[in-house]
């Protein structure tokens, strides 16, 4: 590869970039449980095509260091921490209050070897943010990360912990304003509760609204306080295609980019919003999904990209290979090379697969009202906020919830419980195997260096109100 990264490429993509991408090869053995339709072995099946296809030989490949506990209390509550790194699907029967309260046990299952998942995840995340401040490389990628639904003190949405806000606040180290994109089907709550009352920080977030999980991002949510006008949300219908997608998303960021002027982006690729996924309804290629990603590269800023949601697990390895090739400036070719998971992407063995002929429900006319709306709300961003290091917010003291406020916490799923099984018989069979090789562990490359709280801008304590519709509606803000 070209390690300089000044070499001029003719066309509109500009410089050909350095990319670094981590990979932990245990990753695919961890598993939720059977019928959990989230499956960390597509994470493989995506490493395992895009190796087949010579896009290891284009990138620094790491693998990801595990992000230590305090690294983890950058964000997240010391308790929720240490419940994640102690509780195991044996004992976790002794623990009902905490499960509850931390909201793990239905979507956020126990399984074995979950703290080191979390770790390897976040590591991974963490990493290509520190390397992207080093200036080692223009582009980081971790598919493995962009749980973008764990809050500061609760499992959400199949997400533990949330490896997007804790590598934003290590972007924040060096750089005065970060934006973040999140094209997953579902509404980046996690990120967007944890930066909305900060202009450090924008959140932009294109999602399915209605009656769908997590029920937040509506288009009048715009942020609170210094934070007002930094979250940005598009609520979208089903069957959203390619071109819709991209009349809101290229106006939308181009807006962004030209008003907030970030020192670095993050985009959350989630591939849930492909066409045919099992938990998704919208109906996107891959192309268009990855479209996104061409974007965001020309502006020649500093990317981290990561995964996040994507059930059809064959069509979440094309997405994310594809686009490895995106950001390496690779055009892949559709017949794809023989690999181990071959099998899955029968009859055709393409690269792309076409879209359905659902209806999409979202008309010209709304497209064009919400971009008028969004863009007006872009408008009103006068300045570009400059740096403040020291800022912190006053914490808020916890106090301890009690239980039949737990109880009555109605919550929407982001899963019905339904089995899904048809594309996992082979993730079953490499069921959980993850004791870990303590010097292996240690002959991991670490790219992190220390967080420390000091150089972290937010804070948020726990909602004191939690199951009360003040903290669902307030986003967990108290100013
Ligand atoms: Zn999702």
């Amino acid at each position: 590869m070209d390690g300089s990264g000044n070499s001029l490429l003719a066309g509109p993509e500009g410089r050909k970039k350095r990319v670094c991408y981590y990979y932990d090869s245990e990753v695919g053995n961890y598993y939720y449980g059977q019928g959990h339709p989230m499956k960390p072995h597509r994470i493989r099946m995506a490493h395992s095509l895009l190796v087949h296809y010579g896009l290891h030989q284009k990138m620094d490949v790491f693998a990801p260091t595990k992000a230590k506990e305090r690294d983890l209390c950058l964000f997240h509550a010391d308790d929720y921490v240490r419940f994640l790194k102690t509780v195991t699907p044996e004992t976790q029967h002794e623990q009902i209050r905490q499960l509850k309260r931390f909201n793990v046990g239905e979507d956020c299952p126990v399984f074995d070897g979950l703290f080191p998942f979390c770790q390897t995840y976040a590591g991974g995340s963490l990493g290509g943010a520190v390397r992207l401040n080093q200036k080692m490389a223009d582009i980081a990628i971790n598919w493995a990360g962009g749980l973008h639904h764990a809050k500061k003190c609760e499992a959400s949405g199949f997400c533990y912990v949330n490896d997007i806000v804790l590598a934003i606040l290590e972007l924040l180290k060096f750089h005065e304003r970060v934006l973040y994109i999140d094209i997953d089907i579902h509404h980046g709550d996690g990120v967007e509760e944890a930066f909305y009352t900060t202009d450090r920080v924008m959140t932009v977030s294109f999602h399915k609204f209605g009656d769908y999980f997590p029920g937040t991002g509506d288009i009048r949510d715009v942020g609170f306080e210094k934070g007002k006008y930094y979250s940005l949300n598009v609520p979208l219908n089903d069957g959203i295609d390619d071109e819709s997608y991209q009349c809101l998303f290229k106006p939308i960021i181009s807006k962004v980019m030209e008003v907030f002027q970030p020192g670095a982006v993050v985009l959350q690729c989630g591939a849930d919003s492909l066409s045919g996924d099992r938990l998704g309804c919208f109906n996107l290629s891959v192309k268009g999904h990855a479209e996104c990603v061409r974007f965001m590269r020309s502006f020649n800023v500093p990317l981290l990209l990561v995964g996040g949601g994507g059930y059809t697990m064959r069509n979440v390895a094309r997405c994310w290979c594809y686009e490895t090739g995106v950001a390496v400036g690779v055009e892949l070719e559709d017949k794809m090379p023989y690999n181990e998971y071959y099998e899955y992407f029968g009859p055709d063995y393409t690269l792309h697969v076409a879209p359905s002929n659902m209806e999409n429900q979202n008309s010209l006319q709304y497209l064009q009202t919400i971009r008028e709306r969004l863009l007006e709300n872009l408008s009103r961003l006068q300045h570009v906020p400059s740096i403040q290091f020291s800022e912190r917010p006053p914490d808020t003291e916890i106090l301890d919830e009690d239980e039949e406020e737990m109880d009555v916490k109605g919550k929407i799923r982001i899963w019905d419980g339904e089995f899904y099984d048809s594309e996992s018989e082979h993730a079953e069979n490499l069921r959980s195997n993850h004791d870990l090789d303590a010097n292996n562990v240690a002959a991991l490359r670490r790219h992190t260096p220390e967080l420390t709280e000091g150089q972290t801008t937010k804070r948020f304590k726990c909602n004191e109100e939690k199951g009360s519709n003040v903290s669902r509606n307030s986003h967990g803000i108290r100013a």
